[in-house]
């Protein structure tokens, strides 16, 4: 079931989401109408609270762990319940990234160069997933909103109001 988009600068954007201490039949039905909604909407990847539900699942694209062949993959959408990211190489690194939920903005944003993801698939089985680059960005910015954090957070005042004066005139 497709669900509306919890969007910028809606203040439950901020909320913590909590915990999944069972993922039984409901939360899966949350999995799938997050996956609903991403693939109507277009995108690579969602955060539970996107849809305002306050619960620590996310989706990505797995097919965008490996882009070193430049072959283009058809998209390849996971689901991970409580994932935890751990930082491997903490050099920063520079990706143009955007969000579903802060429309037309694109920025730069600086964060850890390569980390792993790890949590729970929807039978409870624990997965893992690593990168660098435009996925390593991608695991990290999902689970920022988990964290209440948006990309604008990562930006600096300036380019944030920027945003928010072009935003408000419309
Ligand atoms: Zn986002």
């Amino acid at each position: 079931m497709l669900r509306p988009l919890v969007l910028y600068p809606d203040p439950v954007l901020a909320k913590v989401s909590e915990p999944v201490h069972h993922i039984d039949n409901s939360v899966r039905e949350l999995a799938l109408d997050m996956l609903d909604t991403l693939k109507t909407v277009g995108g690579i990847g969602i955060a539970a609270p996107q849809i305002g539900i306050f619960r620590r699942i996310v989706i990505i694209d797995k097919s965008l762990e490996d882009l070193t062949d430049d072959v283009e993959k058809p998209q390849d959408f996971v689901f991970v319940v409580n994932p935890v990211i751990t930082v491997i190489d903490k050099v920063k690194h520079i990706e143009n990234e955007g969000c579903l939920s802060v429309p037309e903005l694109r920025a730069k944003v600086a964060r850890p160069r390569r980390v792993a993801m790890e949590g729970l698939d929807l039978d409870g089985k624990p997965v893992r997933y690593e990168g660098d680059g435009y996925f390593g960005a991608c695991l990290q910015h999902e689970v920022d909103h988990l964290d209440g954090k948006l990309f604008l957070d990562h930006l600096s005042y300036l380019k944030r109001s920027m945003y928010e004066k072009k935003m408000k005139k419309k």
